[in-house]
């Protein structure tokens, strides 16, 4: 008895949906990086029906090829020789962020496709704007070398009145770029900024069914359903306090579950006494202090048996965002650490 991940495919297929009823015109770039924001590759078919799927790691082109023909994009693109020839071998398209990576894709022979990435003012990735042409310029030279796109990430997308999103846009859209496909809009943009979509989208929380903005999006189906047994049922008199610090104290007595679920499995230990947990169908509270493999929920009056299952995120009653907002953190950072211990499996 232990936690279980269940990846839904309907919900994943649903989620590809709202993205192209958001940008009808623009073409899908799932993003799948770390493990597919922690929902297992292997698990997420339904997303590779996208045009295009992004990773940030070779390995993971590695493992996604055995699953998918569809072009993969390697986002931090690549610094050497070895590298450039397996991504050539697995038919990966290239992103091209830093001048440091010319001289490895300029003295290649083969066919490269890459895109390159520009910084309109999140200074994390892509060139300096006044690099952009001279270095454009360049690459066409090279008769191997295809530039499919230009690329932009906006920095502050899930706050859609940031004075920043206006100003990144006004910069994307200015520089002479015509005849390129261009890409920028990420899950917030794709739902809140329609001119920004451009010729491809690159949806990623919204894909496992999380809002990217800090209120919850209904229309989002919650892709992966974290699920735990009760492994044990007390009750405990008025004044005994719960788990490691002794931080909880019941006002009265109280009838107490414990869960097979800790923050080894990944689950937050930063979630705080009250956050929700769902226990046939109700919700109820955290307790104290989560342990390792353990966590301590007030039931109240609910009819319980050791062997029932709780629920810790994605019901539609109980969302991965809540459970975020409650540890201090966001869904993506949840989603991606559910650890390996949890048994990842596949539900219609
Ligand atoms: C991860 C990522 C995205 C997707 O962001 P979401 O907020 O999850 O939609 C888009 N573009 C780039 C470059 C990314 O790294």
């Amino acid at each position: 008895m232990h936690a279980v991940a269940a990846i839904s495919q309907s919900a994943l297929a649903h989620n590809l949906s709202v993205v192209h009823s958001y940008a009808p015109n623009s073409k899908i770039i799932s993003m799948v990086k770390s493990n597919a924001y922690g929902h297992h590759l292997d698990l997420v078919k339904p997303l590779m029906q996208a045009d295009i799927l992004a990773v940030s790691e070779l390995n993971e082109v590695r493992s996604l090829r055995k699953l998918t023909n569809k072009p993969i994009l390697l986002l931090p693109g690549i610094f050497n020789d070895t590298d450039l020839q397996e991504a050539i071998q697995l038919n990966c398209h290239l992103v091209f962020h830093d001048l440091s990576q010319l001289t490895v894709i300029k003295n290649s022979k083969d066919p490269i496709n890459l895109w390159i990435k520009v910084d309109t003012g999140m200074h994390r990735l892509g060139l300096p704007i006044d690099q952009l042409e001279q270095t454009l310029s360049q690459l066409k030279n090279h008769s191997n070398i295809h530039i499919e796109t230009v690329m932009t990430h906006f920095a502050c997308a899930d706050e859609p009145t940031h004075i920043k999103n206006s100003q990144q846009f006004d910069t994307f859209s200015k520089l002479n770029i015509q005849h390129y496909s261009r890409s920028m809009a990420n899950s917030a943009a794709i739902m809140s900024l329609d001119k920004s979509h451009f010729d491809y989208v690159r949806p990623g929380i919204m894909l496992y069914g999380a809002s990217p903005f800090s209120n919850i999006d209904e229309q989002l189906m919650p892709a992966m359903k974290l699920s735990a047994p009760i492994l044990s049922l007390k009750t405990i008199k008025a004044g005994e306090s719960v788990g490691y610090g002794a931080t909880w104290t019941a006002k009265k007595d109280s009838r107490i579950v414990t869960i097979g679920i800790g923050y080894g499995d990944g689950y937050p230990r930063h979630a705080k006494t009250g956050t929700p947990v769902m226990i046939n169908n109700t919700l109820c509270k955290l307790v104290g202090r989560v342990s390792m493999d353990l966590i301590c929920v007030d039931i109240g009056d609910l009819e319980v048996n050791v062997g029932d299952i709780a629920i810790l995120w994605g019901d539609r009653k109980l969302r991965v965002e809540t459970i975020a907002s409650y540890s201090g953190t966001i869904s993506y950072e949840l989603l991606t650490g559910v650890s390996s211990r949890v048994s990842f499996i596949q539900r219609a």
